[in-house]
């Protein structure tokens, strides 16, 4: 399979922000344009990368949790369901190393259910019209089927995303409201739109939201926060 990098770091996104983590990133994405505020472009190339076998790979993130205690995985890109027979192998073989592994991934694959066995948490993306998504539309079934430990991530680039988002949620039927358990996460592009401004979005809406029975939470990229903004195995 084609695998970009690998790293030990801590995960900045999602349940388990701040969770010591080793990323496995997937090589190549298949979104036509690339996000306008992607910030893993060195992996957007399906080309690029270096071709690894799944043995390598789950021995390397063995080898880092012996080094270092890290049992967190997360598997990204990219898109890392691009590969899916590879994909499914490793995660395979990383729960039987008794390893939690967590999965990124754009929206546009359908998820394997049947992996749901390997994967604590799907972190799925739900592309704003911020990411120059030509005429952005929500597939909902996909979101629907998420569990309540899954997550909906949604980077807004500006309060016009947040708009949209809001719009999204309140075409949803009751029953489907029934049916969406995972939480959806909010955060901002970095540098482009204040945190503060989502918190004041959530809070504002948020007796509407409790009202629909959707669990939305401000996130951010805990890792820029950290480090410089572009450096790269953090
Ligand atoms: S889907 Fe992910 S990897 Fe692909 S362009 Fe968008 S942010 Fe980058």
């Amino acid at each position: 399979m084609r695998i970009n990098e690998i790293f030990v770091s801590i995960q900045g996104e999602g349940p388990n922000t701040g969770v010591p983590t080793t990323f496995v990133r997937f090589q190549g994405c298949n979104r036509s344009v690339a996000c306008k505020w992607c910030d893993t472009l060195y992996a957007f190339d399906p080309q690029g990368g270096l071709e690894r076998s799944v043995e390598d790979v789950v021995n390397e993130v063995v080898g880092y949790r012996g080094a270092s205690g890290v049992n967190n995985v997360c598997i990204t890109g990219g898109e890392p369901l691009m590969q899916l027979d590879d994909f499914k192998q490793l995660v395979s073989q990383l729960d039987t190393r008794s390893l939690d592994v967590e999965v990124e991934t754009n929206g546009l694959s359908v998820i394997p259910r049947d992996c749901d066995t390997f994967v604590k948490h799907w972190l799925c993306d739900l592309k704003l019209p911020g990411s120059g998504v030509p005429t952005p539309t929500v597939e909902w079934p996909q979101y629907l089927e998420l569990r309540s430990e899954d997550a909906i991530m949604c980077i807004a680039a500006d309060t016009g995303d947040l708009d949209w988002l809001e719009k999204q949620l309140w075409s949803l039927s009751r029953p489907m409201l029934e049916l969406l358990r995972a939480q959806i996460y909010v955060h901002p592009v970095w540098g482009a739109l204040d945190l503060r401004q989502i918190v004041s979005w959530l809070l504002g809406h948020g007796a509407l939201f409790q009202s629909l029975g959707v669990k939305v939470r401000v996130g951010t990229q805990l890792h820029k926060h950290i480090w410089p903004v572009g450096q790269r195995g953090v």
